[in-house]
């Protein structure tokens, strides 16, 4: 991966803005959520940081995605999960589909205030009745005339009660589960959606997630992005852009936290010695940034295959569930060297604790990622 003037321009600028705009709040964000992402958003998409690798016709940048994987790196230098999580779902998660497959119309209508931040959006994909097993989600909608109508109920969504649209994976017709999908965009104020109390979350406090029910909500049939029936499809793409930003984002954070325990350890004495000449200690931080490092090479790679055009399904999935599990090891292990401060809410290492363990849950579990790896080494048994 080589990186440009415009690649470092780029990273610059998120610094900045994160030290500027979003790191001197986070505490007061994380104690009284949610963060107003209705002031963030329009300064971030002030600087084009919603819309890097977005169409330029819209207000994008029309950049590569190795650009949108600087900016979704840097991002992880936020002091805590749930602003770049919120980031994240707005420019990988609940636009790729939009701004590729979407028709002119719709893409006016959502995906330039989507870019613009004048615009919020949230992903519906889970259900309360699961979210490991997509094709098995009950939300319908329906057609009738120009219209759907849609009934169901979505949960665990991210921006929810902030958010002005959702782009809702639901069954548009009856027959094969993989076929029977469609991703339709639902302004949030359509009648008949009604949303959730924010949930109580162990982590991420500072983003807003809530459950969202439909109850005959109607809209046209031309909010739907492409084809009827691809939505399964069209979703498990949009995955692919949410696991590597969840991969890529994870980094930063990781290394923030193993910095500042190093740090730690250099001032606090036990035994007459620093924590950090203990080998035990310094050899586990060498050890972390090592495997942080490694993680790092196969974001870049997988991010350098998916510039190039290639499926980067394994690579991605590999990646997603290497960030899940290392993020845990790190947090952990970092956690333990602070002593007792580490068990403090404020501390930078238990942040990571509570923030980073989403990352094996979300958008797809560890196991998940696993079935998607053995499956594509051939090592999957076939259902029964
Ligand atoms: C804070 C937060 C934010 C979220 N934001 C969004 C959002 O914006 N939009 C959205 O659509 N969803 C969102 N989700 C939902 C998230 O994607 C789901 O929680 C996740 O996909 C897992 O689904 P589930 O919770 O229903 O777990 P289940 O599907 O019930 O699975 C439970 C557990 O069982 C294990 N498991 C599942 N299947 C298998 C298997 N085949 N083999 C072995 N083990 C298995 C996994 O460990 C899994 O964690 C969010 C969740 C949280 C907690």
């Amino acid at each position: 991966m080589q990186f440009t003037e415009e690649h470092k321009q780029l990273r610059k600028t998120v610094r900045e803005f994160i030290d500027k705009e979003i790191n001197p709040y986070v505490e007061e964000w994380e104690r009284n959520p949610p963060f107003p992402a209705r002031e963030l958003f329009p300064k971030l998409g002030k600087l084009g940081l919603l819309g890097v690798t977005k169409p330029e016709e819209y207000g994008g940048m029309g950049l590569d995605y190795s650009y949108g994987m600087v900016v979704s790196e840097e991002l992880g230098a936020i002091h805590c999960g749930g602003v770049p999580m919120a980031i994240g779902v707005q420019t990988d998660m609940c636009t790729p589909a939009l701004a590729r497959f979407g028709s002119d119309e719709l893409r006016e209508e959502f995906l330039r205030p989507a870019i613009a931040g004048e615009m919020i959006g949230c992903i519906g994909v889970s259900e309360v009745g699961g979210g490991s097993d997509v094709a098995a989600l009950k939300t319908g909608a329906r057609k009738d005339g120009d219209d759907y109508v849609i009934n169901g109920s979505k949960m665990w969504i991210t921006n929810a009660t902030q958010a002005d649209f959702i782009c809702l994976l639901a069954n548009t017709s009856e027959g094969s589960a993989h076929k029977n999908k469609s991703l339709i965009i639902v302004p949030m104020t359509s009648k008949g959606i009604t949303i959730s109390d924010k949930l109580d979350k162990l982590g991420m406090r500072s983003s807003d997630t809530a459950q969202v029910f439909f109850e005959d909500v109607r809209v046209p049939q031309r909010n739907r992005i492409g084809q009827e029936g691809m939505g399964f499809m069209l979703q498990m793409m949009q995955f692919q852009e949410e696991r590597m930003f969840a991969a890529i984002n994870s980094l930063r954070g990781m290394e923030g936290v193993i910095a500042a325990t190093v740090d730690y350890c250099r001032e606090r004495t036990t035994f007459g010695q620093p924590l950090i000449d203990n080998q035990v200690i310094h050899f586990r931080m060498g050890e972390l940034q090592t495997e942080v490092e490694a993680l790092r090479s196969m974001v870049y790679r997988a991010c350098e295959e998916y510039i190039g055009g290639a499926n980067v399904t394994l690579l991605a999935s590999m990646a997603k569930l290497k960030a899940g599990r290392l993020t845990r090891e790190v947090a952990d292990s970092c956690l333990q060297y602070w002593g007792g401060m580490g068990f403090m809410w404020d501390n930078r290492a238990s942040q990571l604790y509570r923030d980073g363990r989403l990352l094996s849950i979300g958008g797809g579990a560890d196991e998940i990622m696993l079935g998607i790896i053995c499956k594509l080494m051939n090592i999957l048994p076939s259902r029964k």
